[in-house]
């Protein structure tokens, strides 16, 4: 298996330490997956049942018990939707996915020490992961991100550097860190998304080995959009789906580069003005796979749709109020499965997601709270 560029098609060996080809081209993965369902159910209920889809050695899986989260129903807009729960991943969001498998990766081609750039739920799950596999761990983050999330990554004992500036200044931060160890970015690193698939993979497993319709989830960096992108069309390149669902991508109104981009007809995301907005884990201004994200929607005939501020606090309260305790970010998707259920005929199977756990946001959600009452 071996990374190949978008762009110029050049290839690495799968030990490389390279991050970006050297025309600036992100890097994919030429792996072949294979699937032997009778085999997948026989073992335990994790995402490494799936483990000859999955670009590593067994040998090196990190395990902190991840994977296979249970969906749940949930009333959106007098409709039951199905609802993936992957807050209740390991470190409270599915970025566990792609930072396990990521890591795992790390470890087998002898990787040591790793940084990594986030707004805070990726850094906490690579933190987790490397301090289970014994790697070193570094984690730029803007020094606006929530307190939770800051305690989370030192907890695991990953040095926190603290960058006063824009969360394109602390990927700039990683970047020149990243000269001297392994960059375990999640928006460059193709092993990352690899992770996230196994989403497509237990919805079609729950669905007995079925597609749905549509699928709604939330997009900045596109980690779970893409990683969604490439598992189902996978299981319908391996004859298991018939088809890939449509995807439903949903950004916050107040930092919208592809939802701005997909109504202009363009294929490049759009120098979007932005303001502060309660989805922090979605505000990516120029996101890197900004490209491939708009692509990959168009592909399955699906839509980008962009929610404000009080479609986002709405969406985090009612969701509350079913028993569920979700980031403002998760509650973004949720504000647009809403939208999304408002044109989508009443037959179509859809599927969405609760990204990341309330916990990491109390304060937030605290203030949301205050001016309820
Ligand atoms: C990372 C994250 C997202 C969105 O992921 P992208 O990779 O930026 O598209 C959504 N919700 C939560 C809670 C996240 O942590
Ligand atoms: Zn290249």
């Amino acid at each position: 298996m071996n990374l190949v560029c978008g762009n110029c098609g050049q290839t690495q060996l799968d030990n490389t330490r390279r991050w970006v080809c050297g025309c600036g081209g992100l890097f994919d993965l030429d792996f072949a997956p294979s699937l032997d369902r009778d085999a997948v159910a026989s073992r335990p209920p994790d995402m490494w049942r799936y483990q000859e889809a999955l670009p590593a050695s067994p040998a090196s899986f990190t395990r902190l018990g991840e994977g296979m989260t249970p969906m749940v129903t949930l009333p959106v807009a007098g409709r039951n939707v199905l609802v993936k729960t992957d807050q209740s991943f390991p470190t409270g969001s599915y970025k566990d996915r792609g930072a396990a498998l990521m890591i795992s990766k790390a470890k087998e081609i002898g990787v040591t020490e790793v940084v990594e750039d986030s707004s805070g739920n990726a850094g906490a799950a690579v933190a987790a992961y490397c301090a289970r596999a014994g790697i070193g761990c570094r984690i730029f983050v803007p020094e606006s991100t929530s307190p939770g999330k800051l305690a989370q990554i030192q907890l695991y004992g990953a040095r926190l550097e603290r960058i006063a500036g824009s969360r394109e200044q602390t990927a700039q931060a990683a970047v020149e860190a990243a000269g001297s160890a392994y960059y375990a970015s999640h928006c460059y690193n193709p092993y990352f998304f690899h992770g996230t698939k196994t989403w497509a993979y237990e919805v079609a497993e729950q669905l007995g080995w079925s597609a749905p319709d549509a699928v709604v989830l939330p997009a900045g960096n596109g980690t779970l959009l893409l990683g969604a992108h490439l598992g189902f069309k996978e299981l319908v390149r391996m004859g298991v789906l018939g088809s890939v669902p449509k995807l439903i991508a949903v950004q916050a109104q107040a930092c919208a580069p592809l939802h701005q981009a997909y109504q202009a007809g363009s294929d490049q995301p759009a120098e979007a003005e932005t303001s502060p907005t309660l989805a922090e884990g979605i505000a990516i201004a120029a996101p890197a796979r900004g490209a491939q994200m708009l692509a990959a929607v168009r592909e399955t005939g699906g839509s980008f749709i962009s929610v404000g501020e009080d479609e986002i606090s709405a969406a985090l309260l009612e969701v509350g109020r079913q028993g569920f305790c979700i980031e403002p970010t998760s509650a973004a998707a949720i504000a647009g499965l809403a939208r999304y259920l408002e044109t989508s005929p009443p037959s179509e199977r859809v599927v969405s997601v609760f990204t990341g756990h309330g916990l990491k946001a109390a304060s937030t959600i605290q203030k949301l709270l205050a001016l309820q009452a």
